[in-house]
């Protein structure tokens, strides 16, 4: 550990659209935000090439290019990114505390505000096949890719509400939607279920499971696998859909800060504080129910505006 600890005014973990937000509001408001960027700079969407629905791109933009924009612009009004994870939290229980946070094992923080944007992670199958895929036709996200999709065959992977929400809203925009289901039932909700049953352009294939994603560029297929038979069938699709879950970036705050069953981060109402004062969450680490880059902005200056207020009523 240095022997001078560095205090730091609002310190944000995490470089996805809530960070940059929240940065961008926090050194408008001559917070001197300091940010840590964790090992995705960016955040996820520097995995896929296309966001064509994030307001102010007429003409869609690359994730890449567009978390760049953002880092910019959080950096024009003074915003400090730093490369580095934090990997030890200890917040103070006191209103006005400070909050003591280590970097990369070895660099103690003190901050009297902290916003944690640290993400989720979307899970995948593991497969070479699909990882190689992604972004050629593999996604894990219908709400953001499935309008590439119009008019085409597609596969959904998955058995819970977030698969079955997943199929029903491709089942709009696609012409049909095969579900791959491992168990010979669904995990979903007696009523999502009965909206897939409802929906004829979705087909349920139970017990099932996919071999291969087939495709050298782009997706052209899937070879599905019953798992009580042996048998494997060829499905010619154009999109796979991976929606088996994610997983929040929560594990250090674990014991530290409330959080659901799945471990979300608790929010108070409508705000972004956590449990603890001084400590703010913000984007995907809080909400399980959007996921988009647009929404977790919006949490991202709410969380800045919070901290503003907070430290404002400190004075
Ligand atoms: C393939 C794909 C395509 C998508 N396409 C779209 C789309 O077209 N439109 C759309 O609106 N949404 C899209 N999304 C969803 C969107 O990317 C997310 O909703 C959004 O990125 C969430 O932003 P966030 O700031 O909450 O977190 P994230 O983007 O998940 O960023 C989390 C950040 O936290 C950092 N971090 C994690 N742990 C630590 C730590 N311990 N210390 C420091 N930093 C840490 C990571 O390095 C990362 O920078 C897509 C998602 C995926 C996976």
């Amino acid at each position: 550990m240095s022997n001078t600890t560095e205090k730091i005014k609002c310190l944000i973990i995490g470089s996805g659209p809530a960070g940059y937000t929240a940065a961008i509001y926090a050194a408008r408001a001559d917070m001197k935000p300091v940010m840590y960027t964790g090992m995705q700079m960016g955040g996820q969407l520097t995995t896929t090439t296309e966001v064509d629905n994030f307001p102010g791109y007429p003409n869609g933009t690359d994730g890449t290019a567009m978390m760049e924009d953002l880092k910019n612009q959080a950096e024009r009004f003074g915003t400090e990114v730093r490369f580095g994870m934090v990997t030890k939290v200890d917040f103070s229980k006191e209103i006005g505390g400070i909050h003591k946070v280590i970097v990369d094992e070895t660099t103690e923080l003190e901050a009297e505000t902290v916003i944690i944007s640290t993400g989720a992670t979307a899970k995948y199958l593991g497969l070479e096949s699909e990882q190689r895929l992604i972004g050629g036709g593999v996604s894990a996200c219908a709400t953001c890719d499935g309008f590439f999709y119009k008019g085409q065959d597609v596969v959904v992977v998955g058995a819970g509400d977030t698969a079955a929400e997943e199929a029903t809203y491709l089942a709009n925009i696609c012409n049909k939607v095969t579900m791959l289901v491992r168990k010979d039932h669904m995990r979903a909700s007696k009523a999502m279920q009965h909206r897939v049953d409802k929906t004829k352009n979705i087909t349920v294939m139970y017990n099932t499971e996919i071999d291969e994603v087939l495709g050298s560029n782009v997706v052209e297929g899937v070879r599905a696998v019953n798992n009580q038979t042996g048998n494997k069938t060829e499905i010619p699709v154009t999109g796979v859909f991976i929606a088996i879950g994610h997983k929040p970036n929560t594990e250090i705050f674990k014991g530290v800060l409330d959080m659901d069953d799945t471990g979300y981060l608790i929010t108070k109402g409508k705000s972004t504080k956590t449990n603890l004062p001084g400590v703010f969450a913000a984007g995907d680490v809080q909400d399980k129910e959007y996921r988009q880059a647009v929404t977790a902005a919006g949490t991202g200056c709410m969380a800045a505006l919070d901290a503003e207020r907070y430290l404002g009523a400190l004075e």
